[in-house]
């Protein structure tokens, strides 16, 4: 461990904070939320209510695809996608795929959008940790905007780093997850911000996230990326972008991956 990070790790202990009502982590040290009162990871952001979804076969076994779906993963290999410049090194067993820790994110090898809607089952291992470091992931857009997956089952930790939450932006309406073990199902539409030639933003970028079935984020307007501990902005890039999953070192496992990208309805003009 080099000084450096020491010392900045060090820092980042010290202004961590433990809200007053329990055991649930967060910051309040860094930039206010616009248009909130709240903090980025603020501790005291009420927390999104636990909602226990319906019944769904997906416990099983793994849900298929709508014919027109793009398959990002049929539960036998990972040749859609790369672990940086290489081959996927997260392993493949059983029909779902795990991160394999340290080995970093991964990357679709194709690019998607500006529109697309995305399904993704996934499973917590049993519970170890708590708060952020417990059960974590990420879906990500475009390599910067971030839907949350976490172990949020009977596990506190800050608002807008639940699951579903638009990390660091807007908590999710419900806390939906199932216990460690069980699938979880997400069904993200998301919306990718359109740019000006100037490169300023002239549309937002939206999410809708269904955890297991209960609406979450409800065309959820972004502000920006989405970092820890830092203020969203906006930066141009394209129409189309890489779906990737994040390794936040715990063995998280997926399947049933597919995604579709979306078409306006056609005017007839
Ligand atoms: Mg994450």
């Amino acid at each position: 461990m080099t000084l450096r990070f020491t010392l900045s790790f060090l820092a980042l202990a010290s202004s961590c904070v433990i809200a007053a009502d329990g055991n649930k982590d967060g910051f309040k040290d860094t930039p206010i939320i616009p248009n909130t009162k709240w903090h980025i990871h603020d501790p005291d952001r009420p927390l999104p209510k636990v909602v226990t979804p319906g019944e769904f076969s997906v416990q099983e076994k793994a849900g298929t695809a709508p014919n027109d779906a793009k398959i990002l993963f049929d539960g036998t290999d990972l040749k859609g996608w790369k672990s940086g410049e290489s081959d996927a090194k997260w392993k493949v067993e059983n029909g779902y795929f795990e991160v394999v820790s340290g080995t970093g994110t991964l990357r679709t090898r194709e690019q998607f959008g500006p529109d697309v809607q995305l399904h993704i089952e996934w499973q917590a291992p049993p519970a170890k940790n708590s708060g952020q470091a417990r059960g974590n992931s990420g879906v990500f857009f475009f390599d910067r905007y971030e839907i949350q997956i976490l172990d949020t089952f009977e596990n506190l930790t800050y608002a807008d780093g639940h699951a579903g939450a638009l990390y660091s932006q807007t908590p999710p309406l419900a806390n939906a997850v199932r216990k460690p073990g069980e699938w979880n199902v997400y069904d993200i539409v998301f919306n990718g911000p359109r740019f000006d030639k100037e490169g300023k933003i002239e549309t937002p970028a939206f999410a809708t996230v269904f955890v297991n079935g209960v609406l979450v984020q409800n065309h959820t307007e972004l502000i920006g990326d989405t970092v820890f501990r830092t203020a969203s902005k906006w930066e141009a890039h394209g129409e189309k972008g890489f779906i990737s999953l994040q390794d936040h070192g715990n063995p998280m496992r997926f399947r049933n991956v597919w995604i579709r990208e979306l078409q306006p309805v056609d005017s007839g003009k």
